[in-house]
């Protein structure tokens, strides 16, 4: 009798969980990109993390963190290989050719890394007249797409994440590192000897890339996306993440 009561509670137990959640998404990122998504004792956590999280609650679904190279990520979703990616992913034209984005949650700017004892000082130094300086960028980003146009792939290292890039600043191999204004902060604060120069290179709005065919995931993403930026809760996420100065 026990042993029978025990069996049915157990599947009733299995059959709430499943009541909860209809299934998995799939999220891809690139957990090298502090405050968005980033490791902290071997889990992915991050604005861009509790967002998705909250997203998936808000459906009533699991959600699974895939993390790999950010230029593998449009290619991916489009693919349909995950259900999304967020990736503290820049609105391009370009990307809208192969995925839907969702509405945006954050803005970013490309800011410039240097050493402290720099001779750049400004955007205008790596545009001047023979000017032979070297960047360093996170492959595939807008940051990489920008420079490569407007200094010549030449003048631009590419490597798999923005923490490699820095690695090579901090060595010497590249003069700075173009990258988004948060994580620049979060790299220079973890890196002795660097600083941020006082000075915007391009500003862009943070959307989730969505497979195109998919559009009944976008609109409910962008329902629930809505609603958590109406009541704060996104507000609350990058607040507790980038803390007012
Ligand atoms: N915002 C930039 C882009 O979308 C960088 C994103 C990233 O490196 N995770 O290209």
């Amino acid at each position: 009798m026990k042993k029978l009561f025990a069996a049915i509670l157990a599947l009733c137990m299995m059959m709430t969980a499943c009541a909860f959640a209809e299934g998995t998404l799939t999220m891809g990122t690139n957990a090298h990109f502090p405050p968005y998504e980033y490791y902290e004792d071997n889990q992915v956590i991050g604005i861009d993390a509790e967002i998705a999280a909250a997203i998936a609650a808000k459906l009533g679904m699991d959600l699974e963190i895939v993390d790999t190279d950010f230029d593998t990520l449009v290619p991916s979703v489009a693919a349909g290989k995950y259900d999304f990616a967020m990736a503290g992913m820049t609105v391009t034209e370009e990307r809208l050719q192969s995925v839907s984005f969702s509405v945006t949650y954050a803005t970013g700017v490309q800011s410039i890394i240097v050493k402290e004892d720099s001779p750049i000082t400004g955007v205008d130094d790596l545009y001047a007249e023979g000017a032979a300086y070297v960047v360093g960028v996170q492959q595939g980003t807008t940051g990489d797409i920008y420079c490569s146009d407007d200094f010549g792939a030449e003048r631009v290292m590419q490597y798999k994440t923005g923490n490699d890039a820095v690695a090579a600043l901090v060595a010497g191999k590249v003069d700075c590192v173009i990258i988004d204004n948060n994580p620049a902060k979060a790299y220079v604060d973890a890196n002795e000897g660097l600083k941020i120069l006082d000075t915007e290179y391009v500003e862009e709005e943070y959307a989730i890339a969505i497979n195109q065919t998919n559009t009944e995931l976008l609109e409910k993403v962008n329902a629930a996306l809505e609603e958590l930026i109406a009541d704060g809760t996104v507000d609350a996420i990058i607040a507790k993440y980038i803390p007012v100065e």
